[in-house]
């Protein structure tokens, strides 16, 4: 039975994107292949926030859970979930317990209008091979609608890539899935570099097995105009999706900086705005 590496199995409201509202189980897969330390720095520097938290976990009074970890300002707001320092804090699970797991936190006990947000970390990194057998586990029949919430570097393999075009291709309303990759890809205030962050090809592909959108967190007029730059190379790719702006601001005297100008610029260029509900209803917590 394949394991899956969890960094949080939580239920709450998806606070993004199109789902933006819909009551959702968030199973959050640990390792990503980014740091995102850029976030909420001045151009060009990063951010030591995560690393100070990883420092008194190893040295002083190690966190026992997720929900003791501090929040950071800077940086990206899901360090935990891919920091080597914090990896025992995620157990390797089974389809069987994961499927377990959702049925205890789920309000009926089985999925009926919940939707499944796969994140990370970056999700498609190693674990496409487990996912299968965990969505083709009984407890999860009754699931009709999944989100890969990914950064849009990690090419589908092609045992995964089949195993989705069956769900996309059945024309049996009992076996048909809905299938959303949310992708926010990376611009430079992210810290990354624009040649890695930036995969019009790999985030093309997924369209043809579900449906991709781009997610892209702003915070200057910068951003925007990165932003821009980026969306004109994924059209040039063939990409067909919509493409959101969302606020930078994993905290909320950050998020609120910056969600009215944000919204601001996506309505000047005909983008879609999204929230981070998270932020306002849940102050962005682990576990929420
Ligand atoms: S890609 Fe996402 S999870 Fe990975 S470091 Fe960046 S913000 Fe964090």
């Amino acid at each position: 039975m394949s394991k899956i590496k969890i960094a949080e199995l939580f239920y709450s409201i998806q606070g993004e994107g199109r789902y933006m509202g819909v009551p959702s189980v968030f199973l959050r897969t640990f390792g990503c292949n980014f740091k995102c330390a850029g976030f909420g720095m001045p151009r060009g520097e990063l951010s030591m926030e995560a690393a100070g938290i990883a420092a008194t976990h190893s040295l002083v009074t190690p966190f026992q859970k997720y929900e003791e970890l501090p929040l950071v300002s800077t940086g990206c707001d899901s360090y935990a979930s891919w920091m080597p320092e914090f990896k025992e804090l995620s157990p390797m699970l089974t389809s069987e317990a994961i499927a377990d797991r959702i049925a205890e936190i789920i309000p009926h006990g089985e999925w009926k209008d919940e939707h499944l947000v796969i994140t990370g970390g970056e999700p498609l990194l190693g674990w496409q091979r487990a996912y299968p057998d965990l969505l083709d586990h009984p407890k999860m029949s009754n699931l009709k609608e999944i989100t890969f919430e990914t950064n849009g570097t990690q090419k589908l393999t092609p045992e995964f890539a089949l195993y989705l075009h069956t769900w996309k291709s059945h024309h049996n309303k009992d076996f048909w899935r809905e299938i959303t990759f949310s992708v926010s890809a990376k611009l430079p205030c992210s810290g990354e570099k624009w040649d890695e962050a930036i995969c019009p090809e790999i985030v093309c592909e997924y369209e043809e097995y579900g449906t991709a959108y781009l997610k892209f967190v702003i915070a200057t007029e910068q951003d925007f105009n990165d932003a821009e730059c980026a969306i004109a190379a994924y059209r040039k790719a063939g990409f067909t999706g919509h493409v959101y702006l969302m606020p930078v601001g994993g905290v909320e005297s950050v998020y609120a900086l910056n969600n009215r100008a944000v919204a601001d610029m996506a309505m000047r260029s005909g983008l879609r705005y999204s929230d981070r509900l998270q932020v306002p209803l849940f102050k962005n917590e682990w576990g929420t």
